[in-house]
């Protein structure tokens, strides 16, 4: 029995995706071999590399002034590739904090150059995206990151920032869940365990122009113009992570699309917040209403004696991957792409359930 999996990561995968790679996997495309079994320099699984390429550019609308890219070490090493190549001496590397993820990003830049902070909801233990910014004297900057998604607090950018410099956004956790305008961004970065497939790919999508004013000596693993030239083929890449997210991508598109996903999400994502809202306080959400994500559901109960029945309870009814970061405590629902409605409506309903017997 294939369990309730509301976990923040790796996380849920569609089970027709993972039917279809059980089905495939010891002979692939009558290759006599498993995906993971063929040469990354072969003709079949070429296939796979450019159709993941060319799936995510429809699904998203990557305009060809786009490079897409598959990368390795995880969206942590986005955070030390970024300022390697486009944090300038001279420059300053702007950053907006939401959260833990964007400490980390902030922390490697802090190694390669100047950095500044222009917001930050810490002191409010990022229950809400910053708002009180102002972008007006950023001409020293090299880029503006920011996290658009903040997968420990529940926190989700609704608008962002119109920037005058490059504007650089880590969706690990949002990409593909609604739709985006990419243009609005000079570089995308996304670890693809939570909406993409499973670990091990790094999703890149990046402006062209943006790309070429890239410093030069960056050693040649770490530079993107080694992986633009080589079609994220210079060394060898994750290639079963790469046939999984091509699985996801044409599941993501049999579904209708980005749009019909999102649509789905929110309804999903609506289904516990009601629950929430309509608890008289007895679960309180972490993230203010206007910056509630539609990924992560950060929940508290009226105590820690309730919050650990809550989640044993919860465990017995085959919910899994419901407790809270221990940053914010409490519980966390993660309702990636894949996690199904029904196990949104079923935790909903398990919620007012535990209330009633527990208020
Ligand atoms: N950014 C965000 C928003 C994340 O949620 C995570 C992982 N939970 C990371 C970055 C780090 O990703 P990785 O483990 O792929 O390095």
């Amino acid at each position: 029995m294939r369990a309730y999996n509301f976990n923040a990561g790796p996380a849920a995968i569609p089970l027709p995706v993972l039917e279809r790679a059980q089905k495939e996997l010891v002979n692939f495309n009558n290759t006599g071999m498993s995906v993971m079994e063929l040469s990354h320099r072969s003709k079949d699984y070429e296939e796979v590399h450019n159709k993941a390429n060319s799936l995510l550019r429809e699904l998203l609308g990557i305009p060809d002034t786009y490079e897409v890219l598959f990368l390795q070490g995880g969206a942590s090493l986005q955070f030390s590739m970024i300022p390697m190549n486009f944090l300038q001496e001279n420059k300053t590397a702007h950053f907006i904090m939401s959260g833990a993820w964007s400490e980390k990003a902030l922390k490697e830049a802090k190694m390669f150059g100047e950095t500044r902070i222009l917001a930050s909801s810490k002191e409010e233990n990022y229950k809400h995206i910053p708002k009180d910014y102002s972008l007006a004297d950023t001409e020293d900057g090299a880029y503006l990151h920011i996290t658009s998604n903040n997968t420990i607090y529940g926190t989700q950018w609704n608008e962002y920032p119109t920037s005058s410099i490059p504007l650089i956004a880590d969706m690990s956790s949002d990409i593909l869940c609604k739709e985006i305008d990419v243009e609005k961004f000079s570089l995308i970065y996304a670890g693809a365990q939570k909406n993409l497939g499973p670990s091990g790919v790094t999703v890149v999508i990046a402006k062209k122009e943006f790309l070429e004013t890239a410093n030069e000596n960056v050693p040649t693993i770490l530079n993107y113009s080694t992986h633009v030239k080589n079609n994220s083929l210079y060394n060898t890449p994750p290639t079963f992570a790469i046939y999984m997210l091509s699985l996801v991508l044409e599941w993501v598109k049999e579904q209708g699309g980005v749009k019909k996903v999102q649509q789905i999400n929110e309804e999903k994502a609506g289904a516990i917040y009601s629950a929430i809202d309509h608890s008289n306080g007895f679960y309180k959400a972490h993230a203010t209403d206007d910056s509630r994500s539609l990924m992560n559901i950060t929940f508290t109960l009226p105590n820690e004696e309730l919050t650990k029945k809550f989640l044993q309870e919860a465990k017995e009814r085959n919910f899994i991957g419901l407790a809270g970061h221990r940053s914010v405590g409490g519980c966390r629902a993660s309702t990636y792409n894949a996690v199904p409605k029904e196990a949104c409506e079923a935790l909903a309903s398990f919620m007012n359930e535990f209330r009633d017997n527990n208020k």
